[in-house]
């Protein structure tokens, strides 16, 4: 390992300074050795530099219907443009529904090459035709569908997602579509999300319009911050629940862990694997055209953190699919296994996806930046209006938000002291809150974000101006100025639902603001109605505190505290309305969906409590044994138990209630039975225990036998 990853980062860092023009001095930045910068993303420069040889240009991609009049266009400069990056293999790059947590990566694909073997002459040439380009079929049989397919009615088609680029890796290209069945029932994950954006897009725009704004379009821009964890890849190989589940299922704390929270945001040191690791994966993602701009260390120990720069919904979550797949090939290459689960460790925190929403016109407008907003449309009372629909929609809906973020994984963490609780409220800071108070007692106007000035007391550090609003970390969907982030999203998640339930509830209050504002109610009166109905939702305080949490609870916030219980709501009379009124998903999609996650759930469940009983009979009554110490009765006693709880689930009828019992199982059998194996982890002699320990797998710090190399020369 040693030796391998010593060349492997010297001839990366070679590859790096051979860049730099003229000159062999490492360390010098220059912008040079990142020309490569998005090229192997099919958009901008460098579509239009192979549109051109074919007489078109890049604003054709602009238009969705390209894929009616010039496929075949699209295609040969498309083709021009893999070839020269040494492509010659195509796939449609899809994502199944529900295809997040442990996957063997979470996108769908078949690879086929860009040939035509001509039998007769013996010849091979190159061929990529429009017909290729736009749309594929596909069995894909084998994917979870809720019942949306039979075997007999099996048809799969994938169609080209227009508006996320075409990506280069390797030898292939991968052209982003949707996968819905013959009779167009969504069995992905981006097919709602194009029809939320188109919800929110018509919605937005027609209520824009009634209060004298006009814009083309609407879209909802995101940015995702993604948290992981990075062990040493021998130490990952003695874990079969790591490798097989993304998470330790027993394991005794180490006698150190994030007290001091000492890893936050600490150097990124050069003794150990993770600082190339993180650079290598940021290269990868810029060639692609992924702005993976922050890296630093997160509060557990082994954690870190990727952020890009936002931009529109699909190629973000495009894109983290692809950051996340990157980061996990990376990894392997240093050494190191990357952990993406929501909870690898017990008792030290886990990772979470941040969010952050916010929703841009056409020209480039952020409605959710007061100033900038008043100053486009002239209108002072916009921001505010835009601002009781979401604060509605947060409050009427905050089931299907707390669903979207439902996950096996996710159940750790909520409510934590890590993320937040399962409570969907909003802060929104005291002045924003005393501005949409104006709105509720009729005197509305302009909202002027104000500052204050700080000063330090030292003539070194002259005083500054920071904003007036403090920020709050134990909200679930805090305003932060000039957009939303909901902080309680998973790490392992496809933010495909999240961001579908944050368009579809934001458009239905565009929707219905716009239809009363229609019927002549003024604009003002149809935020104060909103506000007044909703003013619940908002919370400013601490999230984590027990008291406020009883308090939101009495107030009637959504609380749903149960994974399970959650992505049931998507079946709730009231959500099946509201996804067939945006037009997201009929009452079957929902059903199917819904089906889908509780497997999800259940067999996500199965698979950590299988490996348990292996862990048990294979590593922990032999090392007891051993030792001749250790609970020997209670262990063999636990496997009965998990036997039993597996088969009561199989038994069970329904996907819901499989998911229930399961979750049983997971959050107090499964914990029970862990304390027997970590009090047995106790006092077992270190060198009679054959699994890694939580000290050999969380401090990369203090196995400083890792490359050294010369990144700091
Ligand atoms: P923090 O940890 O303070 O929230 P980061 O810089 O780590 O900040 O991440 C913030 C993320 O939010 C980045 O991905 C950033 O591009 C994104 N972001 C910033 N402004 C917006 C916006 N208006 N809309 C959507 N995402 C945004
Ligand atoms: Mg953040």
């Amino acid at each position: 390992m040693l030796s391998s990853n010593t060349t492997l980062f010297s001839s990366l860092s070679r590859r790096m300074a051979s860049r730099v023009a003229g000159t062999a001095t490492r360390g010098m930045a220059s912008i040079e050795p990142y020309e490569d910068y998005g090229k192997h993303l099919f958009t901008g420069a460098v579509a239009e530099e192979y549109l051109a040889k074919h007489g078109a240009s890049a604003a054709l991609l602009k238009d969705p219907t390209w894929t009616q009049h010039s496929a075949d266009t699209v295609a040969a400069a498309v083709l021009d443009w893999a070839v020269d990056n040494g492509a010659n293999v195509y796939c449609h790059w899809f994502q199944p529904m529900a295809s997040s947590g442990v996957r063997h990566g979470q996108t769908g694909q078949v690879q086929n090459m860009m040939m035509e073997f001509c039998r007769e002459e013996g010849k091979i040439k190159f061929d990529f035709k429009g017909k290729d380009l736009i749309k594929g079929e596909t069995d894909g049989s084998s994917y979870p569908n809720g019942g949306l397919r039979a075997t007999h009615t099996a048809g799969g088609y994938l169609a080209v997602d227009t508006s996320s680029p075409i990506f280069l890796r390797g030898d292939t290209i991968f052209i982003p579509s949707t996968f819905v069945s013959y009779y167009g029932a969504a069995l992905d994950e981006k097919t709602p999300l194009l029809r939320a954006n188109e919800a929110l897009s018509k919605n937005g725009t027609r209520l824009l319009k009634l209060l004298g704004y006009e814009v083309d379009s609407l879209q909802a821009n995101i940015g995702l911050e993604q948290e992981i964890f990075l062990i040493p890849r021998d130490q990952y190989y003695r874990r079969p629940d790591i490798q097989l589940t993304g998470r330790t299922v027993i394991g005794k704390n180490a006698p150190r862990g994030q007290e001091m929270c000492d890893h936050y945001m600490a150097p990124l040191s050069s003794a150990t694997a993770a600082l190339d690791c993180m650079r290598e994966i940021q290269e990868e993602c810029w060639k692609m055209g992924i702005p993976l701009k922050t890296r630093h260390r997160e509060v557990a120990p082994n954690q870190f953190e990727f952020a890009p720069l936002f931009g529109t919904n699909t190629t973000q979550i495009d894109q983290n699919i692809w950051v996340m797949q990157i980061i996990e090939e990376v990894a392997a290459r240093h050494g190191l296994a990357a952990l993406l689960q929501e909870k690898p460790f017990n008792d030290v925190n886990g990772s979470g996806k941040h969010n952050n929403w916010s929703i841009g016109t056409n020209t480039g407008i952020n409605l959710l930046n007061p100033g900038q907003v008043s100053k486009a449309s002239g209108n002072d009372e916009l921001f505010g209006i835009v601002m009781a629909a979401i604060v509605s929609a947060v409050d009427t809906h905050g089931d299907l938000m707390r669903m979207a973020i439902a996950s096996p994984g996710n159940d750790f963490r909520l409510g934590a002291c890590e993320a937040p609780p399962a409570i969907v409220s909003t802060y929104l800071g005291e002045d924003m809150t005393s501005y949409l108070e104006g709105f509720k007692n009729g005197t509305g106007g302009a909202y002027n974000p104000t500052t204050k000035t700080l000063d330090l007391g030292t003539s070194s550090v002259l005083p500054f101006e920071v904003p007036a609003e403090d920020r709050n970390r134990t909200s679930p969907f805090p305003y932060g100025g000039a957009r939303f982030e909901f902080r309680a999203v998973g790490s392992s998640q496809n933010v495909s639902m999240v961001n579908t339930v944050l368009n579809t509830i934001t458009a239905e209050k565009f929707g219905e603001f716009a239809d009363k504002i229609e019927a002549g109610a003024s604009p003002a009166d149809v935020a104060k109605e909103a506000l007044d109905a909703h003013w619940k939702v908002i919370f400013n305080g601490n999230n984590y505190d027990e008291a406020a949490q009883q308090e939101l609870t009495d107030r009637g916030v959504w609380r749903i505290d149960s994974g399970v219980e959650a992505i049931n709501t998507l079946v709730s009379e009231k959500n099946i309305a509201l996804f067939e009124k945006m037009k997201i998903f009929s009452e079957e999609e929902c059903s199917a969906r819904a089906a889908i996650l509780h497997d999800h759930y259940a067999g996500t469940v199965e698979m950590e409590a299988l490996t348990l009983i292996d862990m048990i009979n294979q590593h922990i009554i032999p090392s007891c044994k051993a030792g001749g110490v250790g609970p020997l009765a209670d262990l063999e006693a636990a496997v009965g138990t998990l036997k039993s709880a597996v088969a009561e689930i199989h038994a069970a009828e329904s996907s819901y209630e499989k998911a229930q019992l399961s979750r049983v199982l997971r959050l107090e059998t499964m914990i029970d039975i862990r304390e027997t194996c970590d009090a047995a982890e106790e006092i077992v002699p270190a060198n009679l225990w054959t699994l890694a320990t939580y000290k050999e797998l969380l401090f990369l710090d203090s196995h400083v036998d890792a490359p050294v190399g010369d990144f700091y020369d």
